[in-house]
């Protein structure tokens, strides 16, 4: 029997190619996409305006991907976290954050982490594969359909497990069929990629025209501090990097993000705030704090208050924008940095 075609892993221009095949119209391509993703369907036999013979082909030559919620936690701040198993047995973990008015969606890419920077569990914990596009999209689907009525997602990060930009095809494709307004119809400013900094991966991203945001986890401010924490640095060094960040189209209003993780007597000197100030000259550029979340035997530590304020202030001072992003949902361990797939279920 010939592979199935998998329904949630293609484009709406692919979708629309299979039914061509199958004899069908556009029309009916529009309604699928709709029952997919408006509807969150999983079944064929659920599409009943969709004529019978066309679901009973769909059922024999085509497949709906679906993951269930493996484990769901709330934490005491709302933040929930979502353990995914995919059908080869590898977990991956999403976020649901809540935020006065938002919800934000945070989502993996890949199970496991191939870069080793030395603050992040996930990455300590090693790498197993990459996902598909519809196991991204999935974990939002997923995790949408866990919600209440009145409650919807309103912002979605690549801020996960991961490394987005090293898992390129899967992560754009996926980025496609969640802003196609014929597939989920998500606004591409609600969507930001974090990256440690791929530069090839940041420059094919800019040719894209899928106008997401980018955020960049730059945690250092120079390349030697960089080059200790976050390996990938060896490769890409920091003016390359904020080269390929003045080189990205920002949309309109929007700014580039920069994650700055706060590790005690490591990159939280005033110096290199001032550092930070001299680097980002010229991009339109907003900075994301992160004190840091401390897990069992990681060697770093989170800097005092005052550090933390004294930092921002400083920053702030020079007229950058500058939030601290006090990580929700830590006693749940889906603070950032602390997403690791569990052993047992
Ligand atoms: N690989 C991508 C996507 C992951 S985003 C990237 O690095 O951008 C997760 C964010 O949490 C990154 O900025 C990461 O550096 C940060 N992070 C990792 N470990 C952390 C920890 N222990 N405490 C605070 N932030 C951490």
């Amino acid at each position: 029997m010939p592979h199935p075609f998998c329904v949630m892993d293609a484009t709406s221009d692919e979708l629309r190619a299979f039914l061509a095949g199958l004899g069908e119209s556009g029309y009916r391509a529009r309604q699928l996409l709709g029952w997919l993703y408006a509807r969150g369907a999983r079944r064929f036999a659920e599409m009943t305006d969709l004529p019978r013979a066309l679901r009973e082909r769909l059922e024999a030559e085509a497949a709906i991907d679906w993951f269930p919620v493996a484990r769901h936690q709330v934490a005491a701040d709302g933040t929930e976290k979502f353990l995914f198993v995919l059908e080869d047995g590898v977990q991956v973990e999403g976020v649901l954050i809540p935020d006065g008015g938002r919800l934000t969606a945070c989502i993996s890419t890949q199970a496991g982490c191939p870069l080793d920077c030395a603050f992040c569990l996930t990455g300590i914990l090693g790498f197993q594969r990459n996902l598909r596009a519809w196991e991204i999209v999935g974990q939002v689907l997923a995790a949408r359909a866990t919600l209440g009525s009145g409650e919807r997602i309103t912002h979605i990060v690549y801020m996960g497990m991961g490394e987005p930009l090293a898992n390129y095809a899967a992560t754009v494709k996926s980025l496609r069929i969640l802003t196609d307004p014929r597939a989920f119809g998500f606004s591409p400013r609600r969507i930001t990629v974090s990256t440690v900094g791929l530069v090839g991966g940041i420059e094919r991203l800019a040719k894209e025209d899928l106008k997401v945001n980018l955020a960049i986890s730059l945690h250092a401010t120079s390349n030697e501090i960089r080059d200790r924490i976050m390996p990938v640095n060896k490769g890409f060094a920091i003016e390359e990097l904020l080269e390929a960040c003045r080189r990205f189209p920002v949309a309109f209003r929007q700014r580039i993000t920069f994650e700055y993780v706060l590790l005690e007597g490591v990159n939280d000197a005033p110096e290199d705030a001032r550092r930070l100030v001299r680097l980002l000259k010229g991009i339109r550029a907003k900075i994301n704090l992160i004190p840091f979340n401390d897990w069992e035997g990681s060697g770093f530590q989170r800097p005092a208050l005052h550090r933390i304020v004294g930092f921002q202030d400083l920053l702030l001072e020079h007229g950058i924008r500058a939030t601290v992003r006090w990580s929700k949902g830590e006693d749940i361990g889906a603070a950032c940095g602390q997403l690791k797939e569990t052993v047992e279920v």
